[in-house]
Order: structure tokens, then C-alpha cells, then sequence
């Protein structure tokens, strides 16, 4: 079997997961798969179906500076034959800086604006005790962006967003999109946790999102999935409720494309919170199909 119907086939398992279809049958099944765990699959299809395009900028630790493989003789070579598939246009060393430059430019530029926000953060004005700053992880070039409302209690003893059980659930929905935690990049409106883990008030959020609105500037993804109310009704300006947003793509508010924020497509889903509170085939599968929305969003 090709690996790409490999892949499909993950991909169709995880949907069927987690739409609650916990088997499927395996009678006609080619040999090799009926043994081959989920899990496998799915991992194999998050590597392999990451977004090509920017590859460079995941393995990022290569300079281009050091000649690494320069010195060895590619396999296909020595055989006489290119190990490059002819539809693959090859990267220049241009490219391969360029990624690298904006990789390391842009991990500088939100390391920068998390030392400001940790002066400036709401827990200076509202005396809010906390852990962790809990500013953000990922690719700082990744295409696909997740923004929830605010860090949890695991969140605040980690200082990594999403980890908890809700976070689970995210990394499940993200790897069934055939990506992982590495290549998109995930953060809140809050960045330090909301006194009693509170919905985050209006002076609170005041407070945050100029950071957000960087942190989406400097990353510049191609598509945002934000996650139930808070992050969906602050992006989008609206005052909806999440039933009428989720479901479809809304450009960025306004005033923020104006003052130079790159466009960028939001599509509002249910919080992973509320879906493990609300597990209903009917939940599941609206998210699935939120989300397939953005699979395919991405590979246009
Ligand atoms: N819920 C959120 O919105 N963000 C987290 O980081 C964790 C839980």
C-alpha cells in the first residue's frame, strides 16, 4: 500500500475516533494495516504530511553556514540515478537561509515581547497570583495558529499552554490533522492564568491583548482556529454566540488588518474544554468538520 493511502487511511481511523467510532472493520483489510496501531499511523501521517513548504523552517538548526552534508555523496548519486522526485522543485542555499533567518527572527521577536509582557502583565495591575508566564509555543513560522482564552492550572505550573486534559484533546485534534504541537504554533488570550480560573474580564483582556495582536503579527500564520468564546468573539469583533461563528471562515476584525496586522483566515471551533464536558457525536463531529476545513484551507 502507497504511503499517501497510508496516511488517508490514518486519517479516515482518527476521524472515526473521534467521531466515537471505536473499531472499524477490518475483514477487507490489506494485510500489514489490520496489525498496524492507530497511534503508529496517525504519527507517521503527522511527519509526512506536515506542510512542505516550509520545511526549512522546522530544521532550523541547520545553518546553512555549515556545509553538513555537503561532504556526503547522496545514495541515488552513487547509483547513477537523483534522489530528487522530478515534481519537487530543489530549495536554493537562499532559501534555506531565508527560512532560517525568519525561524530564529521571529523566535527573537516573541522571546522579546514575553520579557515586556512579564513587566507589564495583568498580575502587576490586579495583583493576580500566578506560576508561570504562559506565553506561547511552536513553530514562530507555522501556518496553522490555535488561540484559547487562558491558561488552566496545569498551565500555570508548566508555563506551556494547553497540557492539561483539554490539551490532550487538542494534541489528539491537531495530530489528526495530519500536523503536531512542533509544527503550528499554540497560545492563549491570557497569557498568565485568570484569578480562580475565571472567564478573563474586560480590564484583564485589556491588558493582554496587545500581546496577542503581536505575537499573531510576528507569526503571520495562514490560518487561525480559535478556540470557543473568549478568542473567537475578540478576533472576529463580534458578540455572537459560538453555535453561529464556529462553522465557518471570518477574515480578521478590522481595526486590526488596519493597523497592519497580516490578513488571515479565523475559523471559530468549540473550546476542547467545553467538548470534554459536551462529548456528543454531535459536538465531535461539528469540530471534525471544523477542522477539515482548515486541512484543506492549507493545502490551497
Ligand atoms: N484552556 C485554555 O484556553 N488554554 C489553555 O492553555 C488550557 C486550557
Amino acid at each position: 500500500m502507497s504511503d499517501e493511502a497510508r496516511i488517508l487511511m490514518a486519517q479516515h481511523a482518527k476521524t472515526s475516533e473521534l467521531l466515537g467510532v471505536d473499531f472499524l472493520p477490518l475483514g477487507t483489510a490489506p494485510e500489514g494495516l489490520v496489525n498496524a496501531p492507530v497511534e503508529q499511523l496517525v504519527e507517521q501521517s503527522a511527519h509526512q504530511s506536515a506542510p512542505r513548504a516550509r520545511q526549512p523552517a522546522k530544521q532550523a538548526p541547520v545553518r546553512p553556514d555549515q556545509p553538513s552534508f555537503a561532504a556526503r555523496e547522496p545514495e541515488g548519486q552513487r547509483a547513477g540515478r537523483s534522489v530528487v522526485p522530478s515534481d519537487v522543485a530543489p530549495i536554493s542555499a537562499e532559501e534555506i537561509r531565508e527560512a532560517y533567518e525568519s525561524f530564529e527572527t521571529k523566535q527573537a521577536r516573541l522571546d522579546g515581547l514575553c520579557t515586556k509582557y512579564e513587566l507589564d502583565a495583568p498580575h502587576q495591575h490586579f495583583n493576580m497570583p500566578f506560576n508561570s508566564i504562559v506565553f506561547g509555543e511552536g513553530d514562530p513560522d507555522a501556518s496553522l495558529m490555535f488561540i484559547g482564552d487562558a491558561p488552566g492550572e496545569d498551565e500555570d505550573l508548566s508555563g506551556r499552554p494547553f497540557v492539561g486534559r483539554a490539551g490532550q484533546l487538542l494534541e489528539n485534534m491537531i495530530k489528526a490533522m495530519g500536523q503536531s504541537r512542533e509544527s503550528v504554533y499554540i497560545c492563549n488570550v491570557l497569557k498568565t492564568c485568570a484569578p480562580g480560573h475565571a472567564t478573563p474580564t474586560a480590564d484583564v483582556t485589556a491588558i493582554c491583548v496587545p500581546y496577542l495582536f503581536e505575537q499573531i503579527r510576528v507569526v503571520s500564520p495562514k490560518v487561525i482556529v480559535t478556540l470557543g468564546l473568549c478568542a473567537s468573539q475578540l478576533l472576529l469583533g463580534e458578540t455572537k454566540p459560538m453555535r453561529s461563528m464556529r462553522g465557518h471562515w471570518h477574515p480578521l476584525r478590522a481595526d486590526l488588518t488596519e493597523s497592519g496586522i497580516p490578513d488571515v483566515q479565523i475559523m471559530p471551533t468549540y473550546h476542547p474544554g467545553y467538548l470534554l464536558r459536551s462529548y456528543t457525536e454531535d459536538n465531535r463531529r461539528k469540530v471534525w468538520s471544523d477542522l477539515t476545513q482548515v486541512i484543506e484551507k492549507l493545502k490551497g
